[in-house]
């Protein structure tokens, strides 16, 4: 009975052994790649509606890996979360973000994501004070994104680090609204100056819950002194509708992908030559 206990042990080892076996490779690659500088940043142009020009670009976390090339970010940012690492991958983040959007046209704003567990870290505002200073960044230029996980952890920490921020000027912005559980009331207890309205309400944006539902987050953020960001943006005709709708902003394929830094000066001299 004794060895036949160890068969069926050994049955259903070894997938779970492989899943933490990979995930522990993975760890240790993410902290190689902090050390040696594999990450690096793509910048995604936001488009004003009114005027269709430039008006900030949103940073894009990329991972170069040694052997398995562009690694998503949606694959690693739940493990830097998970173990802590995601604080200095933020930091890393923030700093050469800031740094990058120095160099840029003076209208043109930075938006950087924060995970909900770099929220948690008294310190946060101070070292993102850090970042802007060290760049010679005006707070006014940085944009940080926050997802509503934020909000429905009712956490104090977070809500006194945006508050921090948002009284340095720092503008915040609510990232892929819709798609989480929070209610309408978080929005009044967050400093928010933004609305990104999700990538699945664009989409099928011809639909009529859709373009109900854009049109009511547009009212409800002109009501509170905010503006929107249409995500996802891909298609002529989503652009007019959320027009249409009077959305503030747009991003997406249909403008510009995310691109490496040096491409993305191009695109400037393209605006202030049009
Ligand atoms: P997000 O913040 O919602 O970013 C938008 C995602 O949509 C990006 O995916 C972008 O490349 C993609 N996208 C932009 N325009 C279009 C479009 O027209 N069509 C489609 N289908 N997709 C479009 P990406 O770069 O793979 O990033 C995925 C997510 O990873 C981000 O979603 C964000 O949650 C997270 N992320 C990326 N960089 C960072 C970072 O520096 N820190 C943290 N904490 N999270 C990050
Ligand atoms: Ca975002
Ligand atoms: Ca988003
Ligand atoms: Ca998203």
């Amino acid at each position: 009975a004794k060895a036949g206990g160890r068969r069926t042990f050994r049955f259903f080892e070894p997938s779970m052994d492989e899943n933490a076996r990979a995930r522990l490779q993975l760890q240790q690659d993410l902290r190689r790649a902090i050390a040696e500088g594999q990450f690096e940043l793509h910048y995604q142009p936001l488009l004003g509606f009114s005027s269709n020009v430039m008006t900030g670009c949103e940073a894009l976390l990329r991972w170069r890996h040694p052997e398995r090339g562009m690694v998503p970010p949606l694959d690693f940012i739940p493990l830097a979360e998970d173990t802590g690492l995601i604080n200095e991958i933020g930091d890393w983040v923030m700093r050469t973000a800031c740094a990058e959007a120095a160099s840029w046209p003076s209208n043109i704003r930075i938006a950087v994501n924060v995970s909900p567990v770099q929220l948690k870290s008294p310190t946060l505002a101070l070292r993102i004070a850090g970042a802007l200073a060290a760049a010679g960044l005006p707070p006014e230029r940085l944009e940080v994104e926050i997802t509503e996980a934020v909000l429905i952890s009712d956490d104090d920490v977070a809500l006194g680090i945006l508050h921090q921020l948002h009284d340095m000027g720092v503008r915040i912005a609510l990232d892929d609204f819709g798609t989480g559980y929070s209610s309408l009331s978080y929005l009044k207890r967050f400093p928010f100056d933004k609305i990104k309205i999700d990538r699945c309400f664009v989409s099928d944006i011809s639909a009529g819950s859709s373009s109900a539902i854009v049109q009511a987050v547009v009212s409800i953020a002109a009501a509170s002194n905010m503006t929107t960001t249409a995500e996802g943006v891909e298609t002529g005709a989503q652009q007019s509708a959320l027009r249409e709708l009077g959305c503030t902003e747009m991003q997406g394929y249909l403008f510009s992908a995310p691109k490496p830094a040096a491409e993305l000066h191009k695109l400037f001299a393209t605006e202030a030559a049009a």
